[in-house]
């Protein structure tokens, strides 16, 4: 199938296919949206079936990235990169270090950092080779995603638990990665009661010895007794089969694309379920990313971080009045200003 004919293509400015003969690196770059700002969007690294597979990741990453953008009152246009295939430990400093000269030859248009299956380590490898990627500063993305993840389960809890503290809360988190488990921290500093999983038995064990944490095993962590669950590992977690399953009455993580069907927002909706909507809660990593490409001054990330909690408030609210899933009432919201930001672009071109 062409790209542009791909059921999730939606009319990406640019979508360009890699491939470094010296280190065997094969990659997709896809930029949903160019406005007068870099795009922006982090480097996921995966074993992908296909290409197919990595394209479909690839597209509805980037166009959710400028969903989030938007949400989080940023500016940036939505893209994201994606490694096909995780390399051997043996290869694994070319690949990146030729995945950070492609992402150079974007002359800045196109900036990128952390995501799933990619390490710190990736990250400074990266760095030596162009400025254009983020991460291991100060706030590391991943920290300021779980710290943007934690003021939205308070806000969520409150809404739908009326509990003003996390204290007591039963919550499960699943994925122990670099999100994850920084969100346990937080989670066991509040005194929430927390449920792990993961496939990795390393970090299952370090978050049992260091964080007194109760473990489940990862393919029924969705299902534990919580008031909360937290998806932190990958995409389409929330379907037919798992939405069933789910004791939480309220749904609050870091994953992108947690709903294998959009369809299954209103799924959850009927089962009287409060999903926080993924691109809305999880843009901690871009809002820190966006402080230091935009040199903010000091507590702007902080601020903006803490404002994601009133942004889920008014998600929670117009899906209320209007009747409709919260997935559907965010993207409507994302939408109008989506169509505002390109409206004010082409007024001032
Ligand atoms: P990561 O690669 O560091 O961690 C993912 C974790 O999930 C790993 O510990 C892995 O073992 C575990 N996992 C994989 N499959 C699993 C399964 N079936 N059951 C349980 N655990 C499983 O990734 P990350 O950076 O922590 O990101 C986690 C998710 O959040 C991803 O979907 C990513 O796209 C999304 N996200 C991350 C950031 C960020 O700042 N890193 C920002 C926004 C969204």
């Amino acid at each position: 199938m062409s790209v542009q004919h791909h059921p999730a293509f939606d009319q990406h400015d640019e979508v360009a296919f890699f491939h470094d003969q010296a280190s065997g690196l094969q990659a997709i770059i896809a930029v949903h949206r160019s406005w007068d700002k870099p795009s922006v969007g982090g480097c996921r690294v995966r074993d992908y079936q296909t290409e197919d597979e990595a394209l479909e990741d690839v597209l509805r990453l980037s166009r959710g990235m400028t969903y989030k953008s938007v949400m989080a009152g940023l500016a940036f246009g939505g893209a994201k990169a994606v490694i096909i295939g995780v390399p051997d430990e043996g290869r694994r400093r070319s690949v990146m270090g030729a995945m950070a000269r492609i992402v150079h030859r974007f002359g800045g248009r196109f900036r990128t950092g952390v995501d799933l299956g990619l390490r710190p380590a990736d990250i400074d490898v990266m760095q030596a080779e162009t400025p254009f990627v983020f991460g291991n500063n100060a706030l590391p993305p991943s920290n300021a995603t779980a710290q943007g993840l934690l003021v939205s389960i308070k806000a969520a809890v409150r809404n739908k638990l009326a509990r003003p503290t996390l204290r007591g809360v039963r919550i499960a988190v699943q994925g122990l990665g670099k999100v994850g488990m920084r969100l346990a921290v937080l989670l066991v500093r509040d005194g929430a009661g927390v449920v792990v999983g993961d496939v990795d038995n390393d970090r299952v064990q370090h978050a049992r010895e260091e964080l007194g944490v109760e473990v489940v095993d990862a393919e029924r962590v969705h299902a534990a007794d919580v008031d909360v669950f937290c998806p932190c590992a990958l995409g389409g977690i929330l379907n037919d089969r798992t939405i069933e399953e789910i004791q939480a009455s309220v749904i609050v993580g870091a994953a992108n694309n947690q709903l294998a069907e959009p369809s299954d927002g209103e799924i959850l909706r009927q089962h009287g379920v409060l999903y926080a909507p993924d691109y809305v809660v999880n843009a901690g990593g871009l809002i820190a990313a966006a402080g230091g490409l935009e040199n903010h001054p000091a507590g702007w990330i902080e601020g903006k971080i803490e404002g994601l909690a009133e942004t889920l408030d008014s998600v929670f609210v117009a899906a209320g009045r209007q009747g409709v899933s919260t997935n559907m009432a965010a993207d409507r919201l994302a939408e109008q200003r989506i169509t505002e930001i390109e409206a004010s672009l082409k007024a001032a071109a």
